[in-house]
């Protein structure tokens, strides 16, 4: 079975794990089918996925509960690598992050609580506040993974500063943000610093809401609120479709489809390890899990590189 070690930590995953946020989001997604959400994590447990990301704040607990549910029907806590984060407080429903080492602690039993589990693989501060000296809220979970209810530390939406800051006394393992083929920022200081430090880099957005799928055409009739987003407003939204056409020419040269490319050519950037595209039907968690098999040339790499050479949209 595929795996790969996430930086050097000892977690073991398919590098192609499931990002949860549609998991039990009813704050995220209309619609949730919570029937068909446990399905998803099933159908990936069942076909040699094993890395699950998730978050207090999808569905306010919703979706660690449901992977706990599911992690129970299944039975075996070891096929599962779980990663979960913290820092969500609501102030008159305005959102407020919070890293205290009190709050991130309380965080961590919050969600072995909901998870029904005496472990977190990997804990992330999801994001960074403006009070907490970064290297004292890294120091509590350093001491949470010394006591065993977490076996790896993370950090996520943290900027360069930031992450130095937090890495002050080399605790940290993974950081988790935003990259894909239309916002590789984070090549440009991140990937130096995170390869020097040994830190794994996840991307999140890996598909950019789909549309690095390929499943959008020039025809395809978007809804008012997809035409609103920076990546499918008109004009961008046509160039963006332009650079998609080569990505169909190679997948279909591999008879793959486009979203494994894409999810393959992440896992040839030096940092990344895994990645954890979303999924809100069991048939895209089994599309998605293709794109382990999918080894490109590196002619289609350079290529991939040089068509999205500066996408700095988000
Ligand atoms: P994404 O992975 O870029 O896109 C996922 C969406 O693409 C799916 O919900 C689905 O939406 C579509 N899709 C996925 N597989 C497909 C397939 N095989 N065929 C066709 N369509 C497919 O975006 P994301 O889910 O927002 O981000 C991934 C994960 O990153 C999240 O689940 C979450 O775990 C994490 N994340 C973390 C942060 C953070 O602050 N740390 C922020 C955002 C996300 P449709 O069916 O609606 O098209």
């Amino acid at each position: 079975m595929l795996r790969n070690r996430i930086g050097r930590t000892d977690l073991l995953v398919n590098p192609i794990g499931l990002g949860a946020n549609a998991i039990g989001g009813h704050n995220i997604y209309e619609n949730i089918d919570e029937a068909i959400s446990k399905k998803i994590i099933h159908t990936a447990i069942n076909n040699g996925m094993n890395f699950f990301d998730t978050a207090y704040f999808y569905g306010l607990g919703r979706s660690e509960e449901l992977i706990g549910e599911v992690m129970k029907e299944h039975g075996k806590r070891d096929d599962f690598v779980i990663a979960s984060k913290a820092s969500y407080t609501f102030v008159d429903k305005e959102v407020v992050h919070n890293n205290s080492p009190q709050f991130l602690t309380q965080s961590v039993e919050e969600s072995l609580r909901r998870l029904q589990t005496d472990y977190i693989d990997l804990f992330y501060i999801h994001f960074p506040d403006d009070k907490t000296p970064k290297a004292e809220a890294v120091g509590a979970l350093q001491r949470l993974k010394e006591q065993g209810k977490i076996r790896a530390i993370g950090v996520s939406n943290f900027n360069i500063e930031q992450l130095k800051e937090a890495n002050q006394d080399g605790y940290l393992e993974v950081l988790q943000s935003h990259y894909n083929l239309f916002n590789r920022t984070a090549e440009e200081e991140i990937f130096p610093y995170v390869e020097e430090q040994e830190i794994s880099f996840i991307p999140y957005f890996p598909l950019a809401k789909g549309l690095l799928t390929g499943k959008y055409r020039r025809d395809t009739p978007l809804t008012e609120n997809q035409k609103k987003h920076p990546l499918f407003k008109e004009d961008a939204y046509f160039i963006n479709l332009e650079k998609i056409d080569e990505l169909h020419k190679i997948a279909s040269e591999k008879k793959c489809q486009v979203g494994h490319v894409v999810l393959a050519w992440y896992l040839t950037r030096k940092p990344i390890h895994a990645v954890i595209p979303g999924a809100k039907t069991p048939e895209q968690i089994l599309s998605n899990l293709q794109a382990g098999e999918v080894q490109l040339s590196e002619a289609e790499m350079a290529k991939i590189d040089r068509v999205f050479k500066g996408s700095f949209i988000h």
